[in-house]
């Protein structure tokens, strides 16, 4: 039986384990921490998407229907402390939250419990480094996730995230959370509740000033009353600014791979699909190339289109001729309101 190395038991390289344990392989996953949830630092935490349900469950050959919550509501969307009045057909759209760590609750822990089903096996407390990187055998799947070692060990080219965040009980709700954007940041902040936990991040592709996490902190005290003696600066890692689904011999995985929307940093769904295709590299390595090229085709656009608005001297007036356009166009043209033009489309 072949065996294959997996590095990184996140969303990637369990969907990927998954399904090559269901084809056959012997696989053994690899992570550094002691065990499933990833880091303590950043978990357990909740992440928003949004998500096409039907086509994603079925392209990974896994139902994750119970643990993707859909929000009541598209997270409501602030600058400071205004709430922005966006254009109808944002209406439309469906945001979901996701629990990540090593709750129960998590997503990290279906994707272990079904891939220990599959006959996965899994060893803890293992680190690549430099070294074990080159022995590792060709064909062998990296899934490390933003984390930023692997980005400089593999020469991936990739910008620095900072981030702030606090975690907190939150009794009522389903599930929501809100946006906010401000000069704190270039990127944006978010609030998402849902299992009992609320979970803020302020995220940004700039270093975050402490006097910029005060403003934030009083903006969501304002907004929605929460307010925390535990906020926390976290390092989010590296994000990449490309994309590519082979390094040298070795197949990659999740946002290591770049499967991440790189305007907002959406990387649930495309690390869970980009686990598929790194499975199909195994097996039919040029039919996983077009794969990966169908999914990632407008990545270079996108992200030199963040990059250049981040350098913008005006982005607060820019974010907002962008709002009223989109609004103009909606009273202009009713049937858009009818439409739901996603911020991130994986499925076309
Ligand atoms: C704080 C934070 C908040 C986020 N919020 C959102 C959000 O709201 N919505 C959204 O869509 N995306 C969000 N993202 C992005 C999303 O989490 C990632 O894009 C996604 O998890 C990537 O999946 P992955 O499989 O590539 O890596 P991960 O799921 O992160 O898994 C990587 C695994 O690799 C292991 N690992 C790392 N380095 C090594 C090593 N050297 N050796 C061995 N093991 C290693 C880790 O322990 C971990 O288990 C967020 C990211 C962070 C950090």
């Amino acid at each position: 039986m072949k065996t294959v190395n997996i590095v990184g038991a996140g969303l990637g390289g369990l969907v990927a384990a998954i399904n090559l344990a269901r084809e056959g392989y012997r696989v053994l996953v690899q992570d550094r921490e002691e065990a499933i949830g990833g880091s303590k630092k950043y978990h357990p935490s909740i992440h928003s998407t949004p998500l096409q349900p039907e086509e994603t469950w079925e392209y990974i050959g896994i139902d994750l229907s119970e643990h993707f919550v859909r929000t009541d509501q598209y997270p409501a969307m602030y600058y400071n402390q205004r709430r922005l009045k966006m254009p109808a057909y944002v209406d439309n759209l469906a945001v979901y939250n996701v629990e990540r760590g090593s709750r129960p609750t998590s997503i990290d822990n279906r994707l272990f419990a079904l891939a220990v089903k599959e006959g996965v096996e899994f060893e803890f407390k293992k680190e690549l480094g430099p070294d074990s990187l080159k022995a590792l055998a060709p064909g062998s799947i990296v899934a490390t996730g933003l984390y930023r070692e692997m980005y400089q060990d593999m020469g991936i080219a990739s910008a620095p995230v900072y981030g702030v965040m606090a975690l907190a009980k939150k009794e009522a709700g389903k599930a929501g959370g809100a946006i906010y954007m401000g000069g704190f940041s270039v990127d944006y902040a978010y609030s998402a509740w849902m299992n009992n936990l609320i979970y803020v991040l302020l995220f940004s592709r700039r270093p975050i000033k402490d006097r910029e996490v005060e403003g934030f902190k009083k903006v969501i005290k304002k907004v929605e009353g929460f307010s925390s003696d535990k906020w926390l600066r976290v390092d989010p890692g590296l994000f990449p600014r490309q994309c590519g689904l082979f390094w040298e011999d070795k197949i990659l995985a999740g946002t290591l791979a770049g499967m991440i929307e790189p305007f907002w940093g959406y990387g649930v769904v495309g690390a869970l699909i980009s686990g598929k295709i790194a499975a199909l590299a195994v097996t039919d390595p040029k039919k996983a190339e077009a794969e990966f090229a169908r999914f990632n085709g407008g990545f270079a656009r996108k992200l030199a289109r963040k990059e250049k608005m981040d350098a913008m001297p005006f982005r607060k007036q820019f974010l907002r001729l962008a709002i009223l356009k989109a609004r103009f166009d909606c009273w202009r043209r009713p049937q858009l309101k009818n439409a739901a033009k996603d911020p991130v489309v994986w499925f076309r």
